[in-house]
Formats: C-alpha cells, sequence, structure tokens
C-alpha cells in the first residue's frame, strides 16, 4: 500500500537578474484604492516568478533612459508579480494617497509611460502540501495572497483575511474559501490585523501542518510571530512580512 506524501517546506531558488523596460498599456480599477495595470514589452519574454510571494523592484526613472545603469539609478519600490505571459506582466497596486513614487504613477501616469523591472532575483516555493493555510495581509499582499490561493486545493482547510478600509473597498479574490474582510476605518493601517491575530489561541489553529503568510504595514510582525509560537509553526514554514513602514518611503523588508 503506498502512502501519500504530506508535508511541505520552502524552497529557495535563486534566479537570474535581468532588468526590462515596460511600457503602460492598461488599467482597471478594483476598488477606489486599489489599481490593477498591465506592463507591456518584448522584453519580458522569458520573465519568471515561481514563488506566490516574490518580487520584484519597478525603476520610475523620469523620462526615457539609455542604460541599465540609468535605469538603477531611479527610484524604485517592490511588487508583486500577479500574472504575465511572453510579452505582458499584470501588477496590482495599493493606491494609499498622493505620497510616494509607485502608487501615484500606477493611479495617473499615461498609458505609454516607461518604467523598468529588476527582477525577481530569488524565489521562496513551496513544494508539497500544506495541511492547512492560513493568509492574513492587507491590501499590500492582495496579489501574493491571490497566488496562494491557486495553489490551494478545492477542499483546503483554510483561512484567508485581508484588511481594508470599509465594505466598499472589497476585492473579489478568487479562492476555495470565503475572503474574510477586516475593516479599519479611520483606524491605522494593520489594526484591525493586529487585533484579529491577537484574538487567535493555540486552539485556533486553522488545521495541521499549516503554511502561515502574513504580510501587512511593518507592526504586523510582531503580533505575527506571536502567533506562530502560540500555533507552535516553525519560522521556517511560514512568512511574516512588513510589506511597507509607515512614515517611511521605499522601506526595504529584511529578507
Ligand atoms: C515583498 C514585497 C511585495 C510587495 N508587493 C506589493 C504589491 O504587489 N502591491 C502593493 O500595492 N504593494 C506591494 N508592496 C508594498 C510597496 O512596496 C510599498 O507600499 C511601497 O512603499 C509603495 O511605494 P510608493 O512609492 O507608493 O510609496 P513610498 O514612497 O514608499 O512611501 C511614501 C509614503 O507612503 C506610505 N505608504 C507606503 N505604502 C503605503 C500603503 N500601502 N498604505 C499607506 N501608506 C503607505 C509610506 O509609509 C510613506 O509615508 C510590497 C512590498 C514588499 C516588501
Amino acid at each position: 500500500m503506498s502512502e501519500t506524501q504530506i508535508g511541505f517546506s520552502i524552497e529557495r531558488r535563486g534566479l537570474d537578474l535581468r532588468f526590462r523596460t515596460v511600457t503602460l498599456t492598461a488599467r482597471e480599477w478594483l476598488a477606489p484604492d486599489f489599481v490593477r495595470v498591465r506592463l507591456s514589452g518584448v522584453e519580458l519574454a522569458g520573465f519568471d516568478s515561481p514563488g506566490a510571494d516574490d518580487h520584484m523592484r519597478l525603476f520610475f526613472p523620469n523620462g526615457p533612459v539609455e542604460s541599465v545603469e540609468e535605469l538603477r539609478a531611479a527610484p524604485s519600490r517592490e511588487y508583486t508579480p500577479l500574472a504575465w505571459g511572453e510579452d505582458w506582466l499584470d501588477v496590482e497596486f495599493a493606491v494609499h494617497g498622493d505620497a510616494g513614487v509607485a502608487a501615484p504613477w500606477a493611479a495617473a501616469a499615461p498609458f505609454g509611460s516607461s518604467i523598468g523591472v529588476g527582477g525577481p532575483r530569488g524565489s521562496a516555493v513551496l513544494s508539497g502540501t500544506p495541511g492547512s493555510w492560513f493568509l492574513v495581509g492587507d491590501e499590500t499582499a492582495i496579489p501574493a495572497i491571490r497566488r496562494f490561493a491557486a495553489l490551494m486545493p478545492s477542499d483546503a482547510d483554510a483561512r484567508i483575511v485581508i484588511e481594508t478600509v470599509s465594505a466598499g473597498r472589497e476585492i473579489d479574490i478568487d479562492a476555495p474559501v470565503g475572503v474574510e474582510w477586516l475593516h479599519r476605518g479611520a483606524a491605522p493601517s494593520g489594526s484591525a490585523l493586529i487585533e484579529f491575530l491577537g484574538g487567535l489561541s493555540g486552539d485556533d489553529r486553522v488545521g495541521d501542518d499549516p503554511f502561515v503568510f502574513i504580510a501587512a504595514e511593518q507592526s504586523i510582525v510582531k503580533p505575527g510571530r506571536a502567533l506562530l509560537e502560540r500555533w507552535g509553526v516553525d519560522a521556517a514554514k511560514a512568512v511574516v512580512k512588513g510589506y511597507w513602514k509607515r512614515g517611511e518611503a521605499e522601506y526595504h523588508a529584511p529578507h
């Protein structure tokens, strides 16, 4: 009698770092503060992103650039590749106001504007099948959550919890389980998630051998790690990450 292999691990893979120039060709607003854009260009041939929470660096030059060096000198921010083909790449942006470089570009740049894409230069790939799934994040984590949700079996033991401002900002997410939306209202980003995580006890563990992904404003990291401890989850089999930091432009998450 053969036994089904259960269990999973997170495998690190290096990728060749490449820089590509792409052009904005489409924009679709999914909520008043959340936009999907399509980046197009022949240089996207061969683009790959094997890990669901991979990130690439988007470069926003002021005008046309002549070299990769010039491109790399432009302001850059980290984003999750959502979906791609031979000559297109879709990216979703939380539009958080007028501050910053990336979000205002995604919201308002004219079609035909060019930016650079660097990477992804490494991936963390789920190998095997988690016994259960616990995916938690704010708007910036929606693309990674979508990609993880696409890996779940249809009968997955899972919870997906996403924080946004209010009911009017919720977005359709394709997943085998319904998304539990938390609303922060006028409270700071992350506060509803922090309260939610803090209220979970060891008995609330989502299921056996869970894969845990928690990503939001940096203050989520402490309560996220505390939850891993309460649930007895090995940090090597989980992702708990600050995707941005309040009051800090161009935040670099520790890897
Ligand atoms: C691994 C990884 C993957 C990521 N993937 C995505 C993704 O797919 N989609 C996505 O939208 N974001 C994603 N992010 C987050 C994104 O990189 C940051 O939000 C980034 O700071 C936005 O750049 P900006 O130029 O718009 O603002 P910045 O110039 O970096 O910041 C300007 C100001 O805005 C604040 N700010 C930044 N982001 C937010 C926010 N979301 N809400 C409220 N205030 C904010 C900053 O604290 C600062 O005060 C990811 C981050 C990481 C680390």
